[in-house]
């Protein structure tokens, strides 16, 4: 499996390459400045004291505080949070907003513990943490199996409001927050969806992962008019060519804990899901899922990351070889933490956006993104992957304390 910290230095050196980046702010760049495990004992339903392995990896704050969401999952290590915290800080860098990067994450299966002890996990987490976030410091926010719910404790347990972003409406949450990676995914696909040459119309696509990004985005698709033809859990996949029904397959997922043995549809394992024919393709689910060994399989016209770090950089060599453009993560999935910052701005400043003003900005921000980074790809010949780090490396030069 690769290592997807070594993957996100190996995207950092590509782009520098094509670049003039000065070496000392890539040597910089390339070790995260603070990296922190700690153990979260406590006692679960039964009795018995369990004490887990939790994370936090701040990785840069040149252009802001740290900002980076919190995973839960058994396979988080400290190889995948440095891996998350430092594509957070070129995330910022190329949404433009004025934040760093970091990570967390604590080493279990959610779906295994009670909600009383997911509380007790959480609240273990931020007081381990206590001394190193803050509004001003470090900013957390939800990621994969960690929802707001998770983020209200942590403001609690933290006693403010503003150290977390992803929280409920009525614990200071944005407007907006819980859609705000999918919607900006799609802004960003519109924005360069006559550039990747699929303008026809009836676009078919599939989306990997239906959870909090993966199942926004196929409703977002399904109410514009986009065919969604296949999508996918941890349990498999499931296709029909003709297009699924995404409302009635919500209701589906939430009665059965699956999106398998949908009427009308043929379940597939997620690795034959990926191989099929589509516009783009979206992977919305975990790390290296298109590598080396399924590139030259893969027959969508373009691919947009709502997850992050889903293509090696092998896979990436391969698809550039056959014309397939990757719209990145760090670009494509930057809506999350766009609105996370602005859920940030509103509670220090102690207002409320509406939903209209806070969508509005989102698309803004996105388009502009999205064109940087068109524009430095066609500067250098290269594929977005690279013009996205290159855009961010420039900033982040421009904003190292001694330039
Ligand atoms: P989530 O926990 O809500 O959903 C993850 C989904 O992936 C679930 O449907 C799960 O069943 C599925 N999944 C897990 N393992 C799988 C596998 N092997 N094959 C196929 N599907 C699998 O998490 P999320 O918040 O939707 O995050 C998904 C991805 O998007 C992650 O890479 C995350 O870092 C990224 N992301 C999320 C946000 C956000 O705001 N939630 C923001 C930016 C990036």
């Amino acid at each position: 499996m690769n290592n997807p910290f070594e993957n996100a230095l190996n995207q950092i050196r590509r782009a520098a390459s094509l670049a003039s980046i000065n070496q000392e702010v890539l040597d910089e760049l390339s070790v995260p400045m603070r990296e922190v495990r700690v153990a979260i004992p406590f006692v679960r339903d039964n009795g018995e004291l369990q004490i887990l392995e939790g994370f936090r990896v701040q990785h840069n704050n040149w252009r802001g505080p740290f900002k980076g969401g919190i995973r839960y999952h058994q396979n988080v290590d400290i190889f995948e949070v440095k891996a998350l915290a430092t594509w957070m800080t070129f995330k910022c860098a190329v949404a433009g907003i004025p934040m760093g990067g970091s990570k967390g994450g604590v080493t279990f299966n959610p779906k295994e513990y009670s909600e009383a002890e997911l509380e007790k996990i959480t609240r273990g987490w931020t007081r381990a943490m206590k001394s190193l976030i803050g509004p001003e410091i470090d900013v957390p926010a939800p990621d994969v199996n960690t929802t707001p719910q998770e983020m209200a404790w942590i403001a609690d347990e933290f006693g403010s409001p503003a150290v977390v972003t992803g929280k409920p409406i009525a614990n200071g949450g944005s407007e907006g927050r819980g859609t705000a990676t999918a919607t900006g995914g799609f802004y960003v696909l519109e924005a360069l969806v006559e550039k990747l040459g699929l303008g026809s119309e009836d676009k078919k696509v599939i989306v990997q992962g239906f959870g909090n990004a993966g199942r926004i985005m196929t409703e977002i698709l399904f109410a514009k008019g986009w065919k969604v033809i296949a999508t996918s859990d941890s349990k498999g996949a499931i296709f029909n060519p003709e297009g699924l029904d995404i409302s009635a397959l919500g209701a589906h997922k939430d009665a059965t804990r699956s999106v398998q043995d949908f009427s009308g549809a043929q379940n597939l394992t997620n690795e034959e899901m990926l191989e099929l024919e589509c516009d783009v393709l979206i992977p919305a689910a975990l790390e290296n899922q298109i590598t080396e060994a399924n590139a030259s399989n893969i027959k969508a016209k373009a691919i947009m990351e709502l997850a992050n770090g889903p293509t090696t950089p092998e896979a990436d060599d391969i698809l550039f070889g056959r014309g397939i453009n990757v719209i990145p993560d760090i670009l494509a999935n930057s809506g999350g933490v766009t609105v996370s910052y602005f859920e940030w701005d509103q509670n220090m400043k102690g207002e409320h956006w509406s939903e209209t003003k806070v969508d509005d900005r989102l698309k803004t921000t996105m388009r502009e993104a999205a064109s940087a980074v068109w524009e430095r790809k066609e500067k250098y010949s290269t594929d977005l992957r690279r013009g996205a780090f290159t855009l961010a490396l420039e900033r982040l030069s421009d904003a190292h304390p001694n330039s």
